[in-house]
């Protein structure tokens, strides 16, 4: 059989650890019988960003800005253990804070939903994708304990020296705590960009929400610089999808996702985002289950596991035991780039690749071969667990029956 040709190299990032292991045996037995990858390779395991002083997840993160699509391994966040364990030159920034920084993007996490294992909220039917502002709020706060008989007010010198007063509170008779929040401008305009794009991108429905109601300027803005954005920049282009802009108070959202039967996607402010994810996350099954992408508001994608390098089971494959270890979002990460490359490149037998990769995987859990993670969740009466390798071996032989067919 002739391999699927690609035209465009997809930056590829390794990572750490069990993933690692899962990445070097998802191209072998998945991708690389089937397709002609051209990637540009950039080790981001912890050994090589020692090395090169971090220099290749900047390099990679340039490359995604080149090239427009990458994929990436779970890679090792170092803390003082890791510095240690690997005898580390710093203790390294985070590759994904690096790379989020860089593309200046949205991150949008989305579960993988498969027949079996059953979202917590019944009508759930669909995945929900949640895209979560990562910038400012309550994350970049300044705050104080104020004890009493004090008065607080917020104080704003403007270029020309003026400064702007308005009280917050008078603390009569008892201490108390106060709190400055701030975003900007650029910041919600770039997530609103990467929410809209990434809407049309997967025609998808796309809701947004806040407590604009009580927070009459702050996040007000974000409901006017979302609005503004779309009746200029994406109105004609989501009408055209046959999709749709909503925007609705927070609370109100929170009421109709759990009603709803999913297939949309939930854009959060920073705060509802890190807490309604886990909520949304949870509810849908799994954290091996949950892939994720990051979209930059000029229309790069990166694509990854949600999950991390699943330490616990490499340092057991280390000792020479079998493992366990679902490889379900990372495939899915590979997929979801190989389909968005095909997708700016017209080819369309490398989509129907990512199409059938996609359905090789979740038929051989839907006919009850599966990791041990899926099989303490699964409602299937038949099941059996299996390791990482056998799961792989499984999904290669789907795969190649789906592809001669
Ligand atoms: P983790 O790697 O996500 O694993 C936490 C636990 O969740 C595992 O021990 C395992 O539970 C379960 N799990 C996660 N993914 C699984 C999978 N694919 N298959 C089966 N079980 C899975 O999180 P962590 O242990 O907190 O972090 C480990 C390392 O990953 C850290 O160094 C961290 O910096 C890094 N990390 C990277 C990323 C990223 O690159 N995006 C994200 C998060 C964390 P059991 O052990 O109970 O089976
Ligand atoms: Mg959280």
């Amino acid at each position: 059989m002739d391999r699927i040709q690609m035209r465009t190299p997809l930056v590829e990032m390794d990572g750490d650890e069990m993933t690692r292991v899962l990445w070097q045996a998802i191209k072998e037995k998945l991708l690389c019988p089937f397709v002609d990858l051209k990637c540009e390779y950039y080790d981001l395991g912890l050994p090589y960003r020692d090395e090169t002083d971090d220099q290749v997840t900047v390099d990679a993160a340039n490359a995604i800005k080149k090239y427009g699509v990458g994929v990436k391994c779970a890679t090792i966040t170092p803390n003082a253990q890791r510095v240690e364990e690997y005898n580390l030159k710093e203790m390294w920034k985070s590759p994904n804070g690096t790379i989020r920084a860089m593309l200046d993007g949205t991150v949008f996490r989305a579960p993988v939903l498969v027949k079996g294992i059953s979202p917590n909220v019944s009508t759930w039917k669909k995945p929900i994708t949640l895209a979560r502002h990562a910038y400012g709020d309550v994350y970049k706060n300044s705050e104080m304990a104020v004890p009493a008989g004090s008065r607080a007010e917020l104080v704003v010198t403007a270029p020309d020296g003026t400064e702007t007063r308005q009280p917050i509170f008078t603390f009569n008779g008892t201490d108390g705590i106060i709190q400055g929040l701030h975003n900007t401008d650029a910041s919600i305009r770039s997530f609103a960009h990467a929410c809209f794009k990434y809407a049309l991108s997967v025609k998808q429905d796309l809701w947004f929400s806040t407590k604009d109601t009580i927070s009459k300027t702050y996040d007000h803005r974000f409901k006017d610089i979302f609005a503004e954005i779309y009746e200029a920049d994406y109105k004609a282009a989501f009408e055209a999808a046959g999709i749709t802009y909503f925007y609705t108070l927070i609370d109100d959202a929170v009421a109709r996702v759990i009603r709803s039967e999913g297939g949309f996607i939930w854009a959060c402010k920073n705060y509802d985002g890190d807490v309604m994810s886990d909520m949304v996350a949870t509810a849908f099954g799994s954290l091996a289950m949950m892939t994720s992408v990051l979209v930059s508001p000029d229309g790069n994608y990166e694509y990854e596991a949600a999950h991390g390098t699943v330490t616990r089971h490499y340092y057991r494959y280390r000792a020479g035991e079998e493992t366990s270890t679902n490889p379900i979002a990372t495939i899915f990460a590979w997929s979801g780039a190989l389909r968005k490359r095909a997708e700016l490149d017209e080819l369309p037998a490398l989509a129907d690749f990512a199409d059938k990769l996609e359905e090789a995987s979740l038929a051989v859990i839907e006919d009850g071969v599966m990791t041990k993670d899926l099989v303490l969740l699964s409602t299937l009466p038949e099941k059996k667990a299996v390791n990482s390798m056998e799961f792989l071996d499984a999904i290669a032989a789907r795969l190649t029956a789906l592809m001669g067919a």
